[in-house]
Formats: structure tokens, C-alpha cells, sequence
């Protein structure tokens, strides 16, 4: 039977974390997955993250997930199509390879197994076509694969947003994003991307019924009332083949639980009681990740270094010393990142950023997008002459690389990352559009509301192809969509800096730069269901 100082179970972010600390520090390490590549959820992930340098800020997940295989690139068994199948006592792991079932031996175990989707019963919910967002994202990015033509996405959390955008770029229809809550449940900026391409918001509502015999055909979508009860005579037929269900996610701790670890209902699911770092009531086995809890990549990173820290210090590969440093620093990253709006201990509640005199609140969503006059109230929309950065950022979540690429200083958000970004109008825009291609919320447009006697540009980030060449005509979409004025293509600007975001900048009259939130080209379908 083998042995390790260390078993991982589940290769994504913070398992890979957990290896790479725990293999500096002198342990030898295997990590298991049930999958054939490693990564977990990250090599999905085609966005730029969100958070600070220190979070990995504007890098793209899969990126990410490259930077953390080199990281234990030597130094740490990774076994793949490798599902374990039971912890017994004395930390024996009983693993499935092939055919064959393998038994190891462990002095310490972290699990990092990650969640599962949630799925909501309704008629037909068990036809082909009615599948979880997070596979529809796992045909389109890792297998190239659209999983549908024309989609109805249940759920506005941060799942059925960033999937929704994912299979518009894909070059799917999506025909509604539909969710029982009055309010969306992500991050705004995620939701005005996905508004400005014209999916219509179907918040209060969900669906009562899939449609079809052999697979989908169609879905019907009701409003509901304050208990979430259907309310009769208000269903809308949706000519669609694939209905996403992104209903949240449930903490996948089996495991842990087979462990003989202490479980308790908290944090999204069925979770072990952990201490700070991961440390279960078993000694020596650890949770880190979405397992002890449903957050997000970035903690799950730092979770996962912070277990195989400790995991190294419970078995003497690092010292008290050594341990008590890492984990100061690694808490204070993490504790940065649980700020805002969208932290754990903040969910549902109304935040008021006083400093600023703004009230910022959920609400604030009810339809998908701002409007122009609620645009007006936050700091980082200012008017100035010639090109000037407007920031359509309006929520408190942590993120900063606006305020770091901004070659003149011109944009600030200050020490506190969840801070609203704010355009210093004393310091001159140079329009480099830095700000616009780094923005993991794409929420920075470049304004001239006088590059011509009576026609002003914006300049928008964009991730669609083909891109539309200089010159081209067509539509200008206001943020939720709706074409406000025709436009033309005056620029196109790519570069390696920008990660495969490009700079499009079109001319619109004057009076609707305020307005011109999403350009497309040629003429408009008329089968847009809005
Ligand atoms: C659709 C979707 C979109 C998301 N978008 C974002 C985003 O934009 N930004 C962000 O920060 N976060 C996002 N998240 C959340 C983020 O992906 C997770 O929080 C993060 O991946 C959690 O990391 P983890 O390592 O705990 O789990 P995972 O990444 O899920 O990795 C767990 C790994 O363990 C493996 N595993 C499970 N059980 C076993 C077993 N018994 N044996 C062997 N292997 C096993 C799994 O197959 C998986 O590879 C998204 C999640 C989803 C589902």
C-alpha cells in the first residue's frame, strides 16, 4: 500500500493551493480526481476574476488554473480518473482507478472536493436539454461543444450570469434568464453584460413546465407571488431546446462525513465544523474549497494554501513560527475578499456605503441593469471634456485593478477594495483604454461626448467574434439592450495587454453617449423575444 505525508481529494483551486504549499514544504504529496484534467471549476472559467493582484485580479480562471499546475509541476503525484471512494480509519483511502480499487495510506488528509449543483423539480425537468449551467459550461469551454441553440437560463446568481454571457459569446440565443427572486442575485456588472446583448430579465418568475416528449421544445415561465407560488394566468410560452438550471450549489462533504468528522447546516449545505483553517474534528484531516462551504475561486485558493500549511505544520514540516506567519498574511488576503456586499456574513442584507453618501442595495437590480439617472449617482460617472472613463460599477464588491493599470492615477478606489471606483477629474484621461480591457466586470466605457460637432464615442470592452472591422454600421443597444440610435465602428483595438478584450469604439449623436451601452452590427433580429 502506498504512503503519503499527504492526501488531497480534488484537484481544483484549492486542492492544487493545498499541494503546492504543502509539496514547499518538504511533504510528500498525492492529489486525486475523479476527472481527466485537473483544475476543478477553473479551467471553465474564460472570465477575468475579480479581487485585488494579490487574488490573481483581472487573469483569466483557466489562467489561473495553468499558474497553479506549474506550481506543482515535479513535486506532487497528481492521479486523475482517480475517484475516491471511501476515508477509513487509520486515513486509509480507497481510490477507483479503472478497473482496479487501490488503497493508500495518509498521515494527514485535506478534502477539497468542491459542491455539486443544486437542481429545482418542474414538469419535464428530466427531459434531455433540461441540464445544470455548470455543465452547459463544461460543453462550451472544455469540450468546444454548444450545449443548445436557444437557452432559457433559470437562476441570476453569479453561476447564470457569467454561463449566460458564456454561451451568448458561444453564439447561443439566450431567450430569458428567469429567477423567483424579485432582485438579482449576483454581482450587477455580470448582470449588465449579459442586459446590454438584449436578454430580457424574468425576475418574480420561474419556470412551471419543460416542453417536449423526447426532449425540449419549449418552457413556460409564470410570475410568482410573495410565497413563490405561480400565479395563474400569467405564463409566457419560450420557444426553447436547452433550459440552464443555475440554482445554486451544495457542498459535496460525504467524505467527510464517512470520516467520522463533526457536520453541522451552515454555509450553503451539509458542511464539517471547521476551525479557522480548515482543521475538521478529526485531527489531521482538513476541508478546504467549496466543500466547507460555497464561496468563490478566489477563497478557495487561499483556503486551500492555508490547509496545506497547516496540514505540513500538524505533522512537523513547518514550523509554529513559519505557520503562524503564513497564515496571518494569507487571512488578511482572505478577509479582504469577505467584504462587501456579496460576503458571507453580508448576503441578503442592505448595505449602506455612507462615506460616500450612496445607498447601494440589492434592490438597486430590479430589472438586470441601471438606468441612465441611476448611472448619474455614483462616483465614477463623471462628465469632463474630451475622453474621460465612465465607471458603471455600482455595488460594493472587492476589486481593484481599475485604480492599478490606470497609467495617470485617475482612478481611485483606495486601500479598502470593495470601495466604489471614483474618476479624479483633475488628472486628464489619455484614453489608453486600459482601464476598459482590464475591468473583469466590463463595466468601463471611454467617453468623448464632443469627438465631432454633434456626435460624441464611447468606447466599450468587447469579447464577441467575429469583431466588427472599422466602419462597420449598425445598432447601438442602451443597457438593457433596446437599440437607441444606429452606429458606426470608428475603432478596433486589440493588444496583448488587454487578454483578448477588445476596445470598440463607435460614434454616436451626442446626445446618446450617455445612453450606448453595446453595439451590433448590421440589422436586428426581430426575434428577439423581449
Ligand atoms: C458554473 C460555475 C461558475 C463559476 N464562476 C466563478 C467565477 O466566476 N469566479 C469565482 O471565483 N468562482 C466561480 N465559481 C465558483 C468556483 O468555481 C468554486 O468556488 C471553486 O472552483 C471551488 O474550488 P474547489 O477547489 O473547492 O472545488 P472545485 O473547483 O469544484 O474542485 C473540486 C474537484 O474535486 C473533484 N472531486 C470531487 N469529489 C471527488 C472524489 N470523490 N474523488 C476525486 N475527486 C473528486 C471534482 O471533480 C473537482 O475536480 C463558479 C462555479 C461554477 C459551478
Amino acid at each position: 500500500m502506498k504512503r503519503y505525508d499527504l492526501v488531497i481529494i480534488g484537484a481544483g483551486p484549492a486542492g492544487l493551493s493545498a499541494a503546492a504549499e504543502a509539496s514547499k514544504c518538504g511533504m510528500s504529496v498525492a492529489v486525486f480526481d475523479e476527472n481527466a484534467k485537473p483544475g476543478g471549476q477553473l479551467f471553465k472559467q474564460i472570465h477575468k476574476f475579480f479581487g485585488s493582484k494579490k487574488h490573481k485580479a483581472r487573469i483569466r480562471g483557466y489562467k489561473i488554473g495553468e499558474q497553479l499546475l506549474s506550481e506543482v509541476a515535479g513535486g506532487v503525484d497528481v492521479e486523475l480518473n482517480s475517484p475516491v471512494i471511501g476515508i477509513y480509519p487509520e486515513k486509509e483511502i480507497v481510490v477507483r482507478q479503472g478497473e482496479d480499487i487501490v488503497h493508500c495510506k495518509a498521515d494527514s488528509i485535506i478534502v477539497a472536493t468542491g459542491a455539486t449543483e443544486n437542481m429545482v423539480p418542474f414538469e419535464g425537468w428530466t427531459l434531455p436539454g433540461v441540464i445544470g449551467a455548470g455543465a452547459a459550461q463544461t460543453m462550451m469551454n472544455l469540450h468546444g461543444v454548444k450545449p443548445g441553440e436557444k437557452i432559457l437560463m433559470l437562476g441570476s446568481g453569479n453561476v447564470g450570469l457569467v454561463v449566460s454571457f458564456q454561451l451568448l459569446q458561444a453564439g447561443c440565443k439566450v431567450r430569458a434568464l428567469v429567477d423567483a427572486a424579485p432582485h438579482i442575485g449576483g454581482y450587477g456588472v455580470h448582470a449588465a453584460k449579459v442586459a446590454r446583448c438584449g436578454v430580457p430579465f424574468y425576475l418574480s418568475h420561474t419556470i412551471t413546465k419543460a416542453e417536449g416528449t423526447d426532449c425540449v421544445t419549449g418552457a413556460v415561465v409564470s410570475q410568482v407571488d410573495e410565497h413563490f407560488q405561480p400565479i395563474p394566468g400569467t405564463e409566457k410560452h419560450f420557444d426553447v431546446d436547452t433550459i440552464c438550471v443555475a440554482v445554486g450549489l451544495s457542498p459535496m462533504a460525504q467524505l467527510l462525513m464517512m470520516a467520522g468528522c463533526e457536520m453541522e447546516d451552515a454555509r450553503g449545505g451539509h458542511v464539517p465544523v471547521c476551525g479557522q483553517y480548515g482543521e475538521t474534528s478529526v485531527p489531521g484531516i482538513y476541508a478546504a474549497g467549496d466543500v466547507s462551504g460555497i464561496e468563490e475561486a478566489s477563497s478557495a485558493m487561499i483556503e486551500g494554501r492555508m490547509a496545506g500549511i497547516c496540514a505540513a505544520a500538524y505533522l512537523g514540516f513547518c514550523s509554529e513560527k513559519d505557520k503562524n506567519a503564513s497564515l496571518t498574511k494569507l487571512s488578511e488576503d482572505l478577509n479582504d475578499l469577505r467584504q462587501g456586499m456579496f460576503a458571507p456574513q453580508n448576503r441578503g442584507k442592505m448595505i449602506k456605503k455612507t462615506e460616500e453618501g450612496i445607498d447601494i442595495s440589492q434592490t438597486l437590480l430590479a430589472e438586470g441593469h441601471i438606468t441612465t439617472e441611476e448611472a448619474e449617482r455614483f462616483p465614477g460617472v463623471v462628465h469632463e471634456v474630451g475622453v474621460h472613463p465612465v465607471i458603471e460599477c455600482t455595488q460594493n464588491i472587492p476589486c481593484n485593478p481599475c485604480q492599478d493599470v490606470c497609467p495617470k492615477h485617475c482612478i481611485k478606489v483606495g486601500k479598502d477594495i470593495t470601495a466604489l471606483p471614483q474618476v479624479d477629474t483633475n488628472i486628464q484621461c489619455i484614453g489608453c483604454g486600459m482601464c476598459v480591457a482590464s475591468c473583469s466586470g466590463q463595466a468601463i466605457f471611454l467617453l468623448d461626448e464632443n469627438s465631432e460637432p454633434g456626435f460624441g464615442t464611447v468606447t466599450m470592452p468587447y469579447e464577441f467574434l467575429p469583431l466588427p472591422q472599422q466602419g462597420a454600421k449598425g445598432t447601438a443597444l442602451d443597457r438593457s439592450g433596446v437599440p437607441v440610435c444606429d452606429a458606426e465602428v470608428v475603432g478596433v483595438k486589440t493588444a496583448p495587454a488587454f487578454d483578448h478584450t477588445s476596445l470598440l469604439t463607435i460614434k454616436v449623436p451626442k446626445d446618446k453617449v450617455m445612453d450606448a451601452r453595446f453595439f451590433k452590427k448590421g440589422e436586428l433580429e426581430d426575434d428577439k423575444c423581449k
